[in-house]
């Protein structure tokens, strides 16, 4: 078996000893005699699995008791409707930061239900940069400020947070959750689809200030009423049962690993060798202004786009996966989410030296 590196910016690489552990218990989870795929989501064992992961994740990120963690379905995009139809009911606005698709997607979606605003945008550039914002900018009225911490497609990263004021930030951290630390406490609302950092498509991670829910759109379907969910434990219907499970087993590796601050420190490291060697590469450069960068998504370009798609494909042979960039940006990206082990990012930079070699 040869497994190769996986620079996907979702579904992506899952930590090896997740893997291993869901093989080890594929035909028999504990002393059950079947699978967890199928379990009954009633019963005291799949109970037992969904408790652990909610406290596990409370663990990790510091969630107070103040928030409500949800798993939901319909991804990250279901969301995007979720919030205003939820959010957008004491004065029928939001203001938005569009700092690329997932934002704007958000952004038109919200627009669908009231008056969503858009504040700043970072389009001028193709989204190679967060817009600055200050507390006038928002409107002190909104029901919530909504951005995308992590622009998984251009490679932005928020490092600070806008200061919205009173209004609760809302904030889009598909792209980023479990990367490193985060004060929850600073949000209204944390949402992410769980494909990349956390888990198999199919999970949604909701964590939201308790006081926010109960005021939906007298339109908003059950499902999509946060309150529903929060009242029955997320499981007013059945749950994606298995992608929480792999979350669960995702929130015990991180534990192992010494936390966010530690995998935070990982993720720097290997954020900082691809970095370093794009600003000092004759050939291929990095989109993204230094200050705004993810640790996350990289995305990098040679100016020539022949040059990239031979890289891309040189780079697979190689056993370099799923590193062409979207097709908004063209050239490449490299996604490192958690589960890439350092060597994959060090084996990528040596690769990327010798094609620099053989075609600067
Ligand atoms: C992938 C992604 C989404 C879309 O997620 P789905 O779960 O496919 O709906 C939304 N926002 C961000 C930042 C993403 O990276």
């Amino acid at each position: 078996m040869a497994r190769v590196y996986n620079f996907s910016a979702g579904p992506s690489m899952l930590p090896e000893e997740v893997l291993k552990t869901a093989a080890a218990e594929m035909l028999e989870y504990g002393q059950t005699g079947q699978s967890v795929m199928e379990m009954s989501h009633r019963s005291k064992e799949y109970q037992a699995i969904f408790d652990r992961a909610v406290a596990d994740l409370r663990e990790i990120m510091n969630i107070p008791d103040d928030y409500e963690v949800l798993f939901l379905q319909g991804g990250a995009s279901t969301q995007f409707a979720m919030i205003p139809l939820n959010l957008m009911n004491k004065n029928g606005k939001a203001d938005y930061i569009i700092t690329g698709q997932w934002a704007n997607k958000a952004y038109k979606e919200a627009a669908r239900y009231g008056k969503a605003r858009e504040v700043a945008s970072s389009k001028d550039k193709i989204f190679s940069y967060i817009p600055k914002t200050t507390a006038a900018d928002f409107d002190p009225e909104a029901d919530y400020v909504h951005i995308c911490m992590n622009n998984t497609i251009y490679g932005t990263k928020y490092h600070q947070l806008p200061d919205t004021g009173d209004v609760p930030l809302v904030a889009d951290i598909s792209s980023c959750i479990l990367s490193e630390p985060i004060d929850v406490t600073k949000f209204g609302m944390l949402y992410a689809g769980a494909q990349k950092n956390v888990a198999p498509a199919g999970v949604t991670i909701v964590i939201i200030r308790k006081d926010l829910i109960g005021n939906a759109m007298d339109i908003t379907p059950t499902m999509l009423n946060y309150q529903t969910h929060a009242d029955n434990g997320s499981m007013f219907n059945t749950p994606p049962c298995y992608a929480i499970y792999i979350a669960g087993l995702t929130f015990k590796w991180i534990k192992k690993m010494g936390g966010l601050t530690e995998i935070k420190k990982v993720n720097e490291k290997k954020a900082k060798i691809l970095y370093d060697f794009l600003d000092n590469s004759k050939l291929f450069k990095g989109t993204v202004v230094p200050e705004d960068r993810s640790l996350m998504n990289v995305p990098f370009v040679t100016g020539d786009e022949e040059l990239d798609a031979k890289f891309v494909a040189e780079a697979k042979k190689a056993g370099f996966v799923n590193i062409k960039g979207h097709r908004s940006v063209g050239g490449m990206r490299a996604s490192i989410y958690n589960a890439m082990p350092v060597e994959g990012v060090e084996k990528l930079v040596e690769f990327m030296k010798k094609f620099e070699e053989e075609n600067a």
